[in-house]
């Protein structure tokens, strides 16, 4: 394989992903990838490791996050990229952010309770991740395998999706907050999944907040739909990137080098960076 490979969004363990670092790394090299973003929701934990195993096997790592932010009710994932793992403004907000996770799930489950499900306790969703990142995916996988629901769609549809009745918000912030926090902790940010998120009207705005890019390779996505997101990021002058939103076995729908971008889209985002 000579095209050189990039897959710029994928989950570990330390959020709601089910591999280590490690294992991240050695499947993204075992795929033939160039490099890699690691993106976990809320945490920079998985970041160090997966550089390490990097070096060694020849994949490049890139520092990543993904950030939820909250419009009229509607949750916005910000990806950012490249920033230093050191001294700045994202380390203390995540920090804040992640008790807030903690809070919102101690809620979650007190809801369900209340709805009749009492078998759920918080040490069984904090087992499954190794940093405060609690999430929906691991309370729904709960519900799944203690028979309350048979899947995880209908887990998010009747209980944990926006709306649903034991849906509680995260830490709020938004999306132009969250573009904010990742630009003055000198990263660049980028629209996550827009396709997923269908917010496409405060796009412009997220341009004038600093927005870098737009997620516009994602799986299970058509070409017509990647082709408006790439025509968006020509108007507005946004790089296009790209990644799988690998969860190992998390999510059955979508793995490692699913979907990808050229290497050149890495060597892009540092010259944006550079001429920042
Ligand atoms: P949270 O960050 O706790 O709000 O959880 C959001 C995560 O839940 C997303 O990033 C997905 O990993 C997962 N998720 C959201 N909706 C669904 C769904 N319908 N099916 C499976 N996973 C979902
Ligand atoms: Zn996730
Ligand atoms: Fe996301
Ligand atoms: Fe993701």
């Amino acid at each position: 394989m000579s095209e050189r490979r990039a897959d710029l969004h994928i989950h570990t363990y330390y959020s709601d992903g089910t591999q280590s670092p490690a294992e991240v790394v050695s499947e993204a090299a075992a795929c033939g990838l160039a490099a890699i973003a690691i993106t976990d929701h809320d945490t920079l934990d998985g970041v160090s490791e997966a550089v390490a195993v990097g070096q060694s096997l020849g994949v490049e790592v890139i520092t990543g996050v993904e950030l939820s932010s909250d419009f009229s009710g509607k949750d916005i994932h910000i990806l950012g990229y490249l920033f230093g793992l050191s001294d700045n403004p994202l380390l203390e907000k995540l920090s804040l952010i992640q008790s807030g996770r903690v809070e919102r799930m101690r809620k979650m489950i007190d809801k369900l309770i209340s709805l009749g499900i009492n078998d759920i306790a918080f040490d069984e969703v904090s087992g499954q991740v190794r940093s405060d990142a609690v999430g929906r995916l691991h309370l729904a996988k709960l519900l799944v395998q203690k028979g309350h629901v048979a899947s995880l769609d209908m887990a998010f549809t009747r209980y944990l999706g926006e709306g649903a009745q034991a849906y509680f918000p995260k830490y709020q912030q938004t999306p132009y907050e969250a573009i904010r926090l990742i630009k003055d902790s000198g990263g660049l940010a980028v629209l996550a999944h827009p396709m997923l998120t269908r917010k496409d009207e405060l796009i412009r705005g997220m341009v004038s907040a600093g927005l870098d890019g737009i997620e516009c390779y994602y799986p299970n996505c058509s070409p017509a739909v990647t082709d408006f997101y790439l025509n968006l990021t020509t108007k507005y002058g946004l790089l296009a990137t790209g990644g799988s939103d690998a969860h190992g076995r998390g999510k059955t729908s979508t793995w490692i080098s699913k979907a990808y971008v050229d290497f050149s889209v890495v060597e892009r985002m540092k010259q944006r960076l550079a001429a920042s």
